[in-house]
């Protein structure tokens, strides 16, 4: 059972992040997290680190950079206020991966991003040295 809870969970948030692209539908948004976080409660199932930023922890509203919550860096630490409750949820920055970085096999595919990996290929191919 907590298998398919897991599952069940990853699912809606995937949902959830389609509906949050622009022409999605914010309320179902709100509602695939609002039912992700019910099933992560009724069968004790963590929602993973790279979901937990992705919402509000106080209204459960998926959060949408400039259309559901606003993001300031103020001494040190990342603010991030949601627009639609008014929640402040303070993260210290830190050196490394952004806390709400999505790790390797659970994004959400898209061709509009190029991979960190093969940017970097083609700039330390363009940085050969040439031979004298
Ligand atoms: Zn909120």
């Amino acid at each position: 059972m907590v298998r398919i809870a897991r599952e069940r969970v990853g699912a809606l948030f995937v949902l959830a992040e389609a509906e949050g692209r622009p022409g999605g539908d914010l309320a179902q948004g709100h509602r695939y997290v609002r039912l992700a976080r019910r099933i992560g409660t009724r069968y004790t199932v963590r929602i993973a680190p790279a979901y937990r930023e992705r919402y509000c922890r106080s209204c459960s509203s998926l959060w949408v950079e400039g259309r559901t919550v606003r993001t300031r860096l103020r001494r040190g630490c990342r603010v991030r206020s949601c627009l639609v409750c008014g929640r402040i949820r303070r993260t210290p920055l830190q050196t490394g991966p952004a806390p709400g970085s999505i790790p390797r096999g659970l994004e959400v595919p898209s061709t509009a991003v190029v991979p960190a990996e093969e940017a970097t290929e083609e700039l330390a191919e363009s940085e050969e040295p040439e031979e004298e």
